[in-house]
């Protein structure tokens, strides 16, 4: 009987741990302590009082807001970790510090991958999320049962990292998208177009994406920007995605840019703002609303 736990039960980390306990032993740990016993009420998950605690399940995962925070738990780690710990990381990490980490744990038996995720807080509560394994592909058999209480879609791109280095990539097209779309919407309601007539035809055209089809509608039209995925998380993983732009010595004018728009944005908008709230600042730039 495999145990598993979860540290970082936070807008991801809830309702992943949800769907765990409904299959496997589940213990939860978080830095407020009160959502763990609140978990623990709501899904028969058992509230542990430390990291060390957790980390005798037979698959710890963490979804905390970096990888610094995850680093700074591997003391806590290494001196509760049963025999054969695999750690999976859902972080949207850093791929160079989780590198590290892993040769770190490996001298201390234990295994360390990364399995960051998209498909956003509905994706996690309907348990349909998309996860990039950083990994050996071993590895990735011993917790694909783990995963698939949580993820539909479950793909190994390489070895511990490059799971991380594709979701960084992944939220800069985002944020590429996002900002593009603000800017032409923006450029579209100054001009007296109805955004909504206009997204109903981009979004049967070729310029359409989830920030057309999805989010804008969703949030920024309704004015709404449920706080769901924040804006510092989004500048977070554009400079992670950097980070692997410079890591490779490519060139990517458009990310590097966009990076420093969201930026600008955290500044000027709010680190938890939900990241839609990025176009607010596109909105005072042109003096004009988007819908
Ligand atoms: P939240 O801010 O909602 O939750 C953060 C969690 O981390 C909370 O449980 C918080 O505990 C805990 N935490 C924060 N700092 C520390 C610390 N120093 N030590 C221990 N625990 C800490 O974040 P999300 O769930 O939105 O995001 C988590 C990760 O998932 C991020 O890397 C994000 O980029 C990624 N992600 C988010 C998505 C989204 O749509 N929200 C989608 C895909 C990926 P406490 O309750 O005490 O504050």
């Amino acid at each position: 009987n495999v145990t598993v736990a979860f540290v970082g039960l936070g807008a991801m980390g809830y309702p992943m741990a949800a769907h765990l306990s409904r299959r496997f032993e589940t213990l939860v740990w978080n830095r407020t302590h009160e959502k763990a016993l609140q978990h623990a009420a709501e899904y028969g998950s058992r509230a542990v009082t430390s990291v060390a605690a957790a980390a005798e399940a037979d698959i710890l995962f963490t979804c905390l807001p970096t990888s610094a925070e995850v680093a700074a738990l591997a003391g806590d780690v290494i001196s509760g970790a049963g025999n054969g710990l695999v750690w999976v990381d859902c972080t949207s990490g850093d791929p160079e510090v989780t590198r590290e980490l892993a040769v770190r744990l490996a001298g201390q038996g234990i295994e360390f991958v990364d399995a960051p995720l998209s498909g956003g807080t509905a994706g996690a509560e309907a348990g349909k999320l998309s996860v990039m394994f950083g990994g050996a592909e071993s590895t990735l058999e011993e917790v694909r049962p783990a995963l698939e209480a949580f993820a539909t879609k479950i793909v190994r791109v390489g070895e511990v990292g490059s799971g991380h280095a594709v979701k960084a990539i992944n939220n800069a097209l985002l944020a590429v998208n996002l900002w593009a779309a603000g800017e032409g919407l923006a450029a579209l309601a100054a001009l007296g177009v109805d955004v909504g007539a206009a997204l109903e035809v981009i979004n049967a055209s070729s310029g359409r994406s989830n920030v057309t089809e999805n989010l804008i509608p969703q949030r920024v039209l309704t004015r709404t920007f449920p706080a769901t995925f924040k804006l510092a998380l989004l500048a977070k993983d554009a400079g992670l995605a950097m980070d692997v732009v410079r890591g490779a010595r490519a060139s990517a004018p458009v990310i590097a840019m966009t990076e420093s728009l969201i930026r600008a944005a955290v500044n000027e908008i709010g680190p938890d703002e939900d990241h839609t709230a990025a176009l607010k600042l596109i909105e005072r730039w042109s003096k004009t609303e988007i819908r």
